[in-house]
């Protein structure tokens, strides 16, 4: 298959390696073709809207750590609806075409709607949302007519007993695929459904879960269990690669590769042979992405981040709050990416799991 080059902008040279304070940062004309260091363009923007949950998932939020006494950011510190607006805009010009909301859980956020609908009268922007599903059977409905496009919903068992213990909140599968159905009625498809597998936890779940979501047109997208945050205690024998996960399920139902959407999409397609729908592995532990990211991330307080794993966040809301014009901020944001290098995934090991990181719940998932 053809691999496409994409066209690089001409001004990484001068800026590599170094981003100016945000007052000095050079002119860059929002032409939508900017590119970092390794000719990654920017494509996609997460914004993490609340780093609060309502669930306590082992891997991601422990509640040993997030328990009561944990220091949640304050409403005050979180960029309001208006001022992610104005940086998607902005973000926009410089060439993303699709918003993910995520968190914490995007949906405990009040009137989220709200932001969908300011999103949406952008124009232009695919704009999607993942959730836990706890709270989306109410909500499916107002969410499509704001504007949102599809949902991802993460669901790690169909066993009630093992999604209990994995969200260490109590809460049943039936409520997620209640939540579920509510989407695909409202019109948020193709659903797709993203289950992390953690060895010893819930790798017995994936013939159940390919089974349950085979022939439901939706998506069942298996997540290799990566090393976010500082909590979860993650060593690489807990890690179930996708190459084990299309072994098992293959040798019940016979699977073939799909051609990717676009360049950079996070997961790897494969369809049943049989016709009864798609499934996706995301290798993010053994086959790193990183040499297709688009990726950037909106921190819960308006901090970019360019990696996942990233450790340095810039300050966009300052910016916005500090009288800076939509160029200045722009001008910013291109000249973070344009020095951008991150490549963790592919240098992880072992030894980089004690790197200082910022936690999933905050940076966004
Ligand atoms: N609360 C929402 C949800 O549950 O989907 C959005 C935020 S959550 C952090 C986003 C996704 O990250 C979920 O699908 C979750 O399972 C996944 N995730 C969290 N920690 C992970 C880890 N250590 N490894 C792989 N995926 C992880």
């Amino acid at each position: 298959m053809a691999r496409i080059i994409p066209l690089t902008d001409a001004r990484v040279a001068q800026l590599a390696g170094m981003v100016p304070h945000p007052s000095a940062a050079p002119r860059v004309a929002p032409t939508g073709l900017l590119a970092d260091v390794r000719g990654r363009r920017l494509r996609d923007l997460r914004v993490s809207v609340t780093d609060r949950c309502n669930f306590r998932c082992v891997y991601c939020m422990p509640k040993d750590v997030f328990g009561r006494d944990y220091p949640f950011l304050a409403h005050a510190e979180l960029l309001t609806f208006e001022e992610i607006a104005r940086l998607a805009r902005v973000f926009k010009a410089h060439g993303v075409e699709k918003i993910r909301l995520t968190g914490g859980e995007p949906l405990l956020r009040k009137n989220i709607e709200r932001l969908i609908e300011l999103l949406a009268s952008i124009g232009g922007l695919d704009i999607t949302l993942t959730t836990n599903g706890a709270i989306l059977a109410r909500k499916a409905r107002e969410l499509k007519a704001a504007g949102l496009n599809r949902v991802t919903v993460s669901l790690d068992a169909l066993d009630d007993g093992v999604f209990r213990a994995m969200n260490d909140a109590d809460f049943p599968v039936a409520k997620v695929l209640e939540g579920i159905d509510a989407a695909a009625d409202a019109g948020l498809a193709p659903i797709k459904v993203n289950m992390v597998v953690k060895r010893g936890m819930n790798e017995h779940e994936i013939m159940p879960m390919a089974r349950h979501f085979r022939g439901s047109g939706h998506v069942l997208r298996f997540i290799e269990y990566m090393d976010v945050g500082h909590t979860n205690g993650w060593r690489m024998d807990d890690v179930v690669s996708s190459a084990e996960v299309l072994a098992m399920i293959g040798r019940q139902f016979p699977l073939e590769p799909v051609d990717p959407t676009y360049t950079g999409e996070v997961a790897e397609r494969w369809r049943y042979r049989d016709g009864a729908g798609e499934i996706g592995v995301i290798s993010s532990v053994t086959q790193a992405f990183c040499r297709d990211c688009t990726r950037a991330r909106l921190a819960t307080d308006g901090k970019l981040y360019t990696c996942l794993f990233a450790t340095t966040g810039y300050d966009l809301r300052s910016l916005v709050r500090g009288g800076s014009s939509d160029e200045e901020i722009g001008n910013y944001i291109a000249a973070i990416w344009l020095q951008r290098a991150d490549r963790y995934s592919e240098i992880r090991s072992e030894h980089t799991v004690a790197l200082p990181k910022i936690e999933m719940s905050y940076i966004g998932g």
